[in-house]
């Protein structure tokens, strides 16, 4: 029977529960796996929402389980896989039907797929909320010809997080435009997680706080302006016990982090861009570190460890929240930069406040502030955010905090890589007369590269080097 509304391909951990939010949200679907027994699995499994799906063993089946025009969501590892699984439906599937690939694909690959599918309808989306976000609302980043989104956004933004009643389902641009914004979204959620993680450090290391007072103060910030998923979850991170040992958890998770590309891609992309994102990558080289526990280990034997502890009449919980708060301003000012720069780049009028909106619920950088961020660039796209009146005011009141937590940290020898990095954007982009001239000097003596003179703008000036 040909009656489903959309397919999915790919139950994994995402893909299953976007397929139960899609059928909870009144929608029949098809859905297909790889490996058919987890298909049944997933289906026996569905409770009261089976009837809305129906389960098929082979592509063909798959097909034709749906309505004509088809609409496909791939929801498979990002990479040859979704090649090759475009190649086996295009084999299948009619012209006007539309192939959704909703993984975390590198955007140049969406960019490739969308060219190579020509007239064949194709969208790349990025969905944001891990797998509580899939199944009871994402943050939706779509990329793709305008009209095709315009095919499935009934169901896109009916799945999707809602804020104040509105969708956190937007469509960004043509092509790969979704997956851009999707992966600066991933930069911003690296460098805010390393923020967090760094105040850890210094409420652990430095003011030598067990977790439950961390979890607290975690717990505490929630309920100010630092209000977010990351920081909630941090707090319950903090808070939890280890079933096996009854140690606080955190003490028995390894400190090497995880990645699996998307913040790495942002960074490449910034470098392309010449668009300035040091606090997000600062965040992945953190990463990068995290992993070389051995020389991390072999290190401490041989300078010793560092001197942490700081007193508390010299760093108070109040200014590190202040400084995780100016901190946070910059990431995104950075990140949201980014976003204008790639926007006039690849020409494609990327909608800033439409992006800080879609972002205030489903996605895993859900935050109080994004509210104002999005107002904010409502009222000019182009400024650098740290510049919005708000921003500025909240910056003014809270960089003499992040100075501090950053000049003690670096005295008792606390790394802090992102925030340390979000000061100097902070200082760079405040100070009008910089040192790029002595720079520009050493360019034009070794290499004749010419300059630029404060008496006349033109480039290919020289010095006097050679005489
Ligand atoms: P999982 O590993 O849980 O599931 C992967 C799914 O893809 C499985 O159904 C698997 O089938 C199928 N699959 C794997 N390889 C192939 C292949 N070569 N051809 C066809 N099907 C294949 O992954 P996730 O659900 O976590 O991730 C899916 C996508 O969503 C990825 O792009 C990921 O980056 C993205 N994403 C993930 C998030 C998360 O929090 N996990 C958040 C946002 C996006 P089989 O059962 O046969 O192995």
């Amino acid at each position: 029977m040909s009656n489903a509304e959309i397919g999915l391909i790919g139950l994994g951990t995402m893909g299953a529960a976007l397929a139960l939010n899609i059928a909870d949200n009144g929608f029949d679907i098809a859905v297909w796996n790889r490996t058919t027994a987890k298909t049944k699995a997933f289906h026996d499994q569905a409770g009261d929402l089976a009837q809305r799906i129906t389960p098929t063993d082979t592509l063909e089946d798959f097909v034709g389980a749906l309505k004509s025009p088809r609409a496909i969501i791939l929801m498979v590892p990002a990479g040859q896989p979704v090649d090759d699984q475009i190649a086996a439906l295009r084999a299948l599937l009619d012209d006007d039907d539309l192939i959704i690939d909703a993984g975390n694909a590198n955007f140049h690959d969406t960019n490739r797929r969308a060219r190579d599918a020509g007239d064949l309808p194709f969208l790349g989306i990025g969905v944001s909320g891990g797998e509580e976000g899939a199944r009871f609302g994402p943050s939706i980043m779509g990329g793709g010809k305008r009209a095709y989104w315009d095919r499935v956004a009934h169901i896109l933004t009916a799945i999707a997080a809602k804020h104040q009643g509105q969708p956190c389902a937007t469509w960004m641009g043509e092509e790969g435009a979704g997956h851009f914004v999707k992966a600066v979204h991933n930069g911003i959620e690296y460098a805010d997680m390393q923020m967090i993680a760094e105040a850890y450090g210094i409420m652990r290391d430095g003011l030598d706080m067990d977790h439950a007072a961390i979890a607290d103060t975690f717990a505490a910030w929630d309920k100010g302006p630092l209000r977010s998923y990351l920081i909630e979850i941090s707090g319950k991170v903090a808070a939890a016990t280890d079933p096996a040992t009854g140690q606080p958890m955190l003490d028995v998770i390894v400190d090497a982090a995880g990645q699996k590309g998307t913040g790495r891609w942002t960074v490449i992309e910034a470098q392309h861009l010449a668009a300035p994102i040091p606090a997000i990558e600062a965040a992945v080289v953190a990463r990068n570190l995290s992993s070389q526990r051995e020389a991390r280990a072999a290190g401490e034997d041989l300078f010793g460890a560092a001197p942490h502890r700081i007193a508390h009449d010299v760093l108070s919980l109040d200014t590190l929240e202040e400084a995780l708060i100016a901190g946070k301003i910059l990431c995104y000012a950075q990140g949201f930069g980014m976003i204008e720069k790639a926007s006039e780049q690849f020409d494609w009028a990327l909608p800033l406040p439409a992006i800080a909106e879609v972002w205030r619920e489903g996605c895993i950088i859900r935050s109080a502030m994004l509210d104002d961020m999005a107002t904010a660039l409502r009222e000019n796209p182009q400024r650098n955010l740290m510049m919005a009146p708000k921003f500025a005011d909240k910056l003014k009141a809270t960089h003499g905090a992040l100075r501090q937590v950053v000049a003690q940290a670096a005295l008792h020898g606390i790394a802090l890589p992102a925030l340390s990095s979000g000061l100097a954007y902070f200082d760079a982009m405040r100070t009008a007369r910089g040192t790029a001239n002595m720079v520009q000097g050493q360019r034009d003596f070794f290499g004749a590269h010419g300059f630029a003179r404060v008496d006349d703008d033109a480039d290919g000036h020289h010095g006097p080097w050679g005489s």
